[in-house]
């Protein structure tokens, strides 16, 4: 973050803070510290590749990359890794400033672009070449495939390899000036076709392909291979720890192949085990699908697992960055449950959140003996965990609405909220006694009759009688109407890949993953909220406004439940 940021950086480099909890990757921070390795520097990065929106894994890399610069008064870059202009587009490089923004993180002056660096890349191709480490190839793409040999048989040579320095320098001049057709050609490492490492085995540094790019426009028609670019960026920036996922690691040997032929300043990189989530989808091309395909209404879907979807539903900076904390790094993959993201939500709402009074499902409740024209007020307090946050006033008359989940006509064995004969709590008012239910033509309960005991205002009673059940209510006469949303898994299967033979991983999504329930009522406080206002609805759980509220209807987004409301509430636990 900026604010501590800059405070640390003044005491620049000296070693871990104290409160940091270990982990491998600051060890081997430590030790570099220790040793002396970068001056005691720690600069690190975060390379988006601009061909999609940013999802909770990337926060993660987001949060560990700027982190762990901000707790050494280090440095962190945000650096486009935009090398294949086919896939790239504005429109994600705007909205990767927005998500990195949003978390909390400031590169300051330092966003950078793969791209600045396309001369200078050039010139480490040709000083390649001209160490006889590189050479033009003209197999074709299937041919380079079978010639690349398997994890367990050795490669094959290609016809091209043994060409002079000087044909090698004139073809790639040529390919650069654009006298060759796409694909037609390749510049490649000379390393070793036998090695173990398929990585290592004669890699393309250079493809040519007429595609416009988003800052370098028609001036390259050949564009760097990643692994070939994003060394050199992370030289060229003197990055000290290049951290990437784990799938990196069988690339490390030609990142530091690369940067020692070169004899340029040499970072160290360092692999961590992916962030992943159950039941949801991570990966760009699949997350585009969705878009596409309009599964969802769009990248900002509140069901994505993108920062931007997350960002709409509700969820806060603080409890992503919360998360990424608690998750830690591994260096093998680990799959981390959905209850710890949404333990960090709740967590985070339950200090700032106001409490509000929400009916989803409404059902007529009448108190009988309650003077028609009267309206009472209750006060109450919008956050026990917080009473700075004050206090607010519940009208209360003749005809409220309840939940239609609190009235059973045939009670449940257990079950103590409202049925004919029952007397529960009316959170904050009163004690109300269900003495019948109004029914239409169909048989459905249109509205539930109750006598009230004005002895009990507030909700205790004077004779000290006690009720098992507290229900939440609102005033029909005063209430809000609102839309709420509700959402689920994405995905019905733990993994979305999980395909049957012949299926789709379409055929996994939960059909049932956003329920609308569009005539909610809320209590009249509510009319003050604006898009991204996040409440608490008593029992129901935490709620965000959405944007797509007009006035004078409130769209609302359920970010997350509450832990085990239901249950609480029947032992009378629950703070709200
Ligand atoms: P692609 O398949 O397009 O490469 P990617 O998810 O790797 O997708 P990048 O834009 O290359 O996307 O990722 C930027 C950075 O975020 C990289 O350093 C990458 O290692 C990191 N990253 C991506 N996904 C995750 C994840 N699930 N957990 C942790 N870090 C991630
Ligand atoms: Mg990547």
């Amino acid at each position: 973050m900026s604010d501590s940021h800059d405070k640390r950086s003044e005491s620049a480099g000296n070693g871990p803070r104290a409160a940091a909890p270990s982990n491998f990757i600051r060890d081997m921070i430590d030790a570099d510290n220790i040793s002396g390795r970068f001056e005691r520097r720690v600069h690190t990065r975060f390379p988006p590749e601009p061909n999609g929106y940013l999802h909770i894994g990337h926060a993660k890399s987001i949060c560990l990359n700027f982190g762990i610069a901000a707790d050494y008064g280090g440095l962190c870059n945000l650096r486009f890794d935009d090398t294949n202009p086919s896939k790239e587009d504005i429109e994600y490089i705007e909205s990767i400033q927005e998500d990195v923004r949003w978390l909390g993180f400031d590169w300051e002056d330092r966003l950078f672009y793969a791209s600045d660096y396309f001369d200078q890349l050039y010139e480490y191709a040709e000083q390649l070449i001209e160490m006889g480490k590189a050479f033009v190839c003209d197999l074709s793409a299937e041919e380079m495939r079978e010639y690349r040999g398997t994890l367990t048989t050795p490669g094959k040579e290609s016809p091209y390899r043994n060409r002079s320095i000087e044909e090698n320098l004139d073809l790639f001049r040529r390919m650069k000036a654009g006298e060759f057709p796409d694909g037609s050609r390749t510049l490649r490492a000379r390393i070793d076709m036998a090695s173990g490492n398929i990585n290592m085995r004669d890699p393309v540094i250079y493809r040519i392909l007429r595609a416009t790019h988003h800052r370098t426009g028609d001036k390259w028609c050949i564009y760097p291979m990643y692994d070939f670019a994003h060394c050199f960026s992370d030289s060229i920036e003197k990055i000290t720890h290049s951290i990437c996922t784990l799938e990196f690691e069988d690339h490390r040997p030609l990142y530091d192949w690369f940067l020692d032929q070169c004899q340029v300043y040499h970072p160290q990189q360092i692999e961590f085990a992916r962030f992943e989530l159950p039941y949801t989808v991570m990966s760009k091309r699949k997350l585009l699908e969705l878009v596409n395909k309009k599964y969802v209404s769009g990248w900002d879907d509140p069901r994505m697992p993108t920062i931007c979807g997350m960002r709409r539903r509700g969820y806060t900076p603080e409890s992503l960055r919360m998360l990424a904390e608690r998750i830690g790094v591994a260096k093998k993959k680990t799959m981390i449950e959905v209850g710890v993201l949404e333990d960090c939500v709740r967590e985070d709402l339950n200090k700032r959140a106001p409490r509000m009074m929400a009916v989803l499902r409404p059902l007529k409740l009448v108190i009988d003996n309650y003077p028609e024209s009267q309206v009472e007020e209750f006060e109450s307090i919008n956050n026990p965990e917080d009473e700075s946050m004050g206090s607010r006033k519940l009208p209360f008359s003749r005809v409220l609405y309840i939940e239609q989940d609190d009235f059973r006509e045939v009670p449940p064995k257990g079950y103590h909220r409202l049925f004919p004969g029952a007397e529960v709590r009316l959170k904050h008012a009163y004690f109300v006694k269900c003495v019948g239910a109004s029914k239409d033509a169909r048989g459905q309960i249109t509205e539930i009759h109750c006598t009230y005991d004005p002895d009990s205002r507030g909700g205790e009673a004077k004779d000290g009688r006690k009720v098992k059940g507290t229900i939440h209510w609102v005033s029909a006469g005063h209430a809000v109407t609102a839309e709420v949303r509700l959402y689920d898994r994405l995905s019905l299967k733990e993994d979305l890949g999980d395909v049957e033979e012949g299926g789709s991983w379409l055929d996994n999504l939960n059909p049932n993953s956003m329920e609308v329930l569009s005539d909610c009522r809320i209590e009249r406080n509510i009319d003050r909220a604006t898009s991204g206002d996040r409440f608490q609805f008593l029992r129901h759980g935490y709620f965000s406004v959405d944007p797509d509220t007009t006035a004078p209807k409130l769209v609302f987004n359920r970010i997350v439940s509450l832990k085990d409301s239901w249950a609480k509430i029947e032992k009378g636990q629950t703070k709200v």
